[in-house]
């Protein structure tokens, strides 16, 4: 067998540009059926063994016709844990294959301990403040190593800081040890059911949003009757809620008889829902009009949004289980503001397009990939609205906080992330033992200079709160980094989000799949501006730190 199991080999240097995601459906069946017999007939190439079964989770045809194919896999019907790969198919023919899995050895499916002696074990790690009763399941780990037989607690429950939890511990079968935990839920920063229309037909409406951060928007809305709703005919009927400072439920989509919503204070409660409202439709247009990416999960299905979560609740966060953003108000302005800022809107939102691409896991360095993932875009959308009330920038939620010209405070800063006092700007080893929201850094750090260069951004120069000067930008003294611009090094993320990275992507693994991504777009060029950011901010080449493939030589 001559394939190597390895995105490298990938060499496809043409430029191209991805279809219509309608093309993309009408052919669906066709390419699944294509790529599935070549999985099947190359086995070894996806580290499979008798056993396994792949369920189809994603598909990506190409202009140039080349596929790829998304699986997720099961093994005697558990879950594998780190064994989804994507499938690249040219002409016909396998040409690659996208995965982390390295082995294709399963485990003995008889563990030593029970399922209630891990739910247990999970416990003593989540402690008694659970909602409900804990569960698992039992599944195969395969996220680094041999895989081993393990168990997936998953408890519930609710943070101190009013954030809800859903706890995953994988626990091993046999040791009983705890091999990965991450949280279903994901917020912006680290911590301290669909609206009834009543009997109406509801026609596509065009409001108007007086926000809190971003000036008087048009929003688009429904109406019904004499009434009008925050809904959203024109992006898959996506809707805004108010959660009256309720932390369970869906609360109640935004009903009222004007159009008009909003006074720009925060003394009218539909103010902030307007700025979620059109946070979510400019991030909707962004990856429709960028990407060609048709909603969160591309299926021109919109999403919920929830504002007003909680009382003084300083976050905002994606949940996967209700496919919904939810804001929180902060403490109303006295030191931060309710978390609708554009920049914040995009980043929950595109945790959601990570779920249904990469689904890059959130813990370890996959977590920090994830995390970079929406600050990445959440700022493309940023510069994507050209709100004149809030310019684009590299800085994560500078409109968050009052009395922030210079943006002295924000959540991160994506050209030096250790101006938030705790991320390391450049790749160190146990990188992916820290918070995702610090592990983040340095892919926000290489992704700075990959579009912009080693350019001190106006306003944090010499002389101010920040003082920085150019060798500040890079770890290795290369100050002479040229970006490629935005638009390229967005749709070089996005590919090798949606392409090449999977559930246990690390930074090496980004690294190749960020260069795989730029020589399918561009070329040369810009696959070499990729490699010398990723060098800028320390993170090796793939075959540096972990070798495709044990059975590779060189
Ligand atoms: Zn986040």
């Amino acid at each position: 067998m001559k394939l190597q199991a390895s995105l490298l080999c990938l060499a496809i240097a043409s430029a191209l540009s991805v279809a219509p995601a309608q093309a993309a459906n009408a052919r669906r069946a066709d390419v699944v059926n294509r790529v599935n017999a070549l999985v099947t007939s190359h086995s070894s190439a996806v580290h499979g063994t008798y056993g396994d079964v792949y369920t189809v989770r994603d598909v990506i045809v190409d202009r140039d016709g080349t596929e790829h194919v998304r699986y997720d896999r099961t093994y005697r019907g558990l879950p594998v844990i780190g064994g989804d790969f994507v499938a690249h198919s040219r002409n016909g023919q396998l040409s690659g294959v996208s995965q982390t899995l390295r082995s294709a050895t399963r485990p003995s499916l008889n563990g030593r301990i029970s399922r209630d002696q891990a739910i247990v074990e999970a416990g003593t790690r989540f402690g008694t403040r659970f909602e409900g009763a804990p569960t698992a399941r039992a599944v195969i780990f395969a996220r680094s190593g041999t895989p081993v037989l393990a168990y997936e607690a998953i408890f519930k429950g609710t943070k101190a800081d009013q954030t809800p939890t859903e706890m995953h511990y994988f626990v091993d079968a046999n040791s009983g040890r705890i091999l990965a935990s991450w949280d279903g839920i994901e917020t912006a920063k680290p911590g301290p059911g669909r609206g009834g229309g009543g009997s109406c037909t509801p026609t596509a409406a065009v409001g108007t949003g007086n926000s809190l951060f971003e000036g008087t928007v048009s929003l688009n809305t429904v109406q019904c009757g004499a009434n009008y709703q925050l809904k959203d005919l024109t992006r898959g009927g996506g809707e805004t809620h108010n959660m009256a400072f309720k932390t369970t439920g869906m609360g109640a989509l935004y009903v009222a008889t004007s159009n008009t919503w909003g006074n720009g204070a925060l003394n009218n409660l539909a103010t902030v829902a307007a700025d979620a409202h059109y946070g979510i439709a400019t991030t909707w247009d962004y990856y429709l009009n960028v990407h060609g990416r048709d909603g969160i999960a591309n299926d021109g299905v919109g999403a919920i949004s929830r504002v007003h979560y909680g009382r003084n609740y300083a976050n905002a966060f994606w949940s996967d289980g209700c496919f919904c953003m939810t804001f929180g108000d902060g403490d109303n302005g006295a030191s931060i503001m309710p978390l609708v800022a554009i920049d914040v809107a995009g980043h929950e939102m595109s945790h959601g397009v990570t779920s249904r691409s990469a689904n890059l896991d959130y813990s370890g360095e996959s977590g920090g990939l994830n995390e970079a993932t929406s600050d990445i875009f959440g700022t493309m959308v940023e510069y994507y609205a050209n709100n004149a009330s809030d310019p684009g920038d590299y800085v994560m939620g500078e409109e968050l906080f009052p009395n922030n010209a210079d943006m002295h405070q924000a959540i991160r800063w994506m050209f030096k992330p250790s101006l938030d006092g705790t991320s390391p700007d450049c790749y160190e080893s146990g990188l992916g033992d820290l918070d995702v929201h610090y592990s983040s850094g340095v892919a926000n750090h290489f992704y700075y200079l990959l579009a912009e260069g080693a350019v001190v951004p106006a306003g944090f120069g010499a002389g101010t709160w920040a003082n920085l000067a150019v060798g500040d930008l890079v770890c290795n003294g290369n100050t002479g980094i040229t970006g490629i611009g935005r638009d390229k090094a967005a749709k070089i993320w996005y590919r090798a989000l949606t392409v090449y990275m999977n559930s246990s992507t690390d930074y090496a693994g980004a690294r190749s799949a960020t260069v795989s991504a730029a020589l399918d777009l561009y070329g040369s060029t810009e696959a070499n501006a990729v490699n010398a950011a990723w060098d800028a901010v320390n993170v090796a080449s793939q075959n540096t730190i972990a070798p495709p493939s044990p059975r590779r030589r060189r």
